[in-house]
């Protein structure tokens, strides 16, 4: 189950709080929060003093954002495990027998 919810925060890590795709291009902005460039663009694009962040926002000065090279590595990473599990579907992921709710096919 660990894997599980590691693989769901991996994915909500990788994905673009603006268009909810998984992240293009993906940039940090001082806040920490994390864009698509192209969103960050669009979002910022008719402002001129101040910068808020969309998700927390958080107000700067200055458009100023770096790209994030390792989260676009860890989107590849969650893009290529969700195919992997739509392929599988949810409803065959291994279940043990036994561990459902309590129940016991060996009870007696
Ligand atoms: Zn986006
Ligand atoms: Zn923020």
């Amino acid at each position: 189950m660990e894997l599980v919810t590691a693989l769901v925060n991996l994915q909500e890590e990788s994905s673009c709080p603006i268009c909810l795709e998984y992240l293009k291009d993906p940039v940090t902005i001082n806040c920490g929060h994390n864009f698509c460039r192209s969103c960050l663009n669009v979002s910022w694009k008719d402002l001129d003093d101040t910068f808020p962040c969309p998700v927390c926002r958080f107000c700067f000065p200055y458009k100023s954002f770096r790209r994030n090279p390792q989260l676009r590595n860890l989107t590849e990473i969650a893009k290529q495990l969700s195919r992997l599990k739509k392929k599988r579907r949810s409803s065959s992921w291994p279940m043990l027998p036994g561990k459902l709710g309590g129940w016991s096919p060996t009870s007696h």
